[in-house]
């Protein structure tokens, strides 16, 4: 077995099945994905770490149980249209690409949608599409979306992704300050967002014009 196969394998037991994930679904696809092809090259050895990484450029990969947790939140069931506001790595984006039937993400740094990009294509992801631009406006040319994603810290969950996502539909969010957030997972219902908070979070800020003005 290859070594990082081997660390994978830990980091599902000991970060991920041991503090309360249990989505099958969920579980295997964070066993399979190679989150160290995700990260710098000088910190490959780190990937499976209990942590978030810095990825360059001020932002950082989120810690794998986040990853999971988020992933979870989401209740996939496979044949839905996903909207990620905060490609950075792209390692969530691969970890709904096993998941679902489409993914749409957005990052608003060049270089790191295009690394992304670069890695999807060698990974052999053909359901994973990258756009550079303000995520906080969302993508109304591919709406309505079954679920919404948003893997950077918001003041509130931008308008427009609300108006984006369909009647039923899940948003899972890092809502609060600037530095200290809660997870929040809601369900649209009759047009408005049924909200309840989880654990305390600290994610990078999500920078737009319906999110943190300044960076
Ligand atoms: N999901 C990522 C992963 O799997 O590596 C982690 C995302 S990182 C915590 C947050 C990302 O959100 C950063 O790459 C940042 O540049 C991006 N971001 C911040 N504001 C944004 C915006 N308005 N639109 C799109 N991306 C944004």
């Amino acid at each position: 077995m290859d070594r990082y196969k081997k660390l994978r394998e830990w980091m599902v037991e000991t970060q991920i099945v041991e503090r309360g994930i249990k989505d099958k679904r969920v579980i295997e696809v964070m066993k399979k994905i190679p989150r160290h092809l995700f990260v710098p090259e000088d910190i490959m050895d780190d990937a499976y770490d209990d942590r978030a990484l810095p990825i360059g450029h001020g932002q950082t990969i989120s810690q794998p149980y986040i990853v999971a947790l988020m992933t979870e939140l989401l209740e996939v069931k496979g044949d839905e249209k996903v909207l990620e506001i905060g490609t950075g790595s792209g390692y969530q984006a691969a970890i709904l690409a096993e998941l679902v039937k489409e993914v749409h993400t957005i990052e608003r740094i060049e270089a790191l949608a295009e690394e992304a990009r670069k890695k999807f294509e060698k990974l052999g992801y053909k359901n994973i599409k990258v756009y550079i631009k303000d995520g906080t406006e969302g993508l109304p040319q591919e709406a309505p979306f079954d679920r919404i994603i948003i893997t950077a810290a918001t003041p509130k969950i931008p308008e427009p992704l609300i108006a984006q996502l369909k009647e039923g539909g899940i948003i899972v969010a890092p809502v609060g300050e600037r530095y200290s957030q809660y997870m929040l997972k809601a369900e649209k219902k009759e047009g408005k967002l049924e909200e309840h908070y989880l654990i305390p979070v600290a994610f990078v800020p999500l920078i737009g014009k319906y999110g943190w003005q300044d960076s």
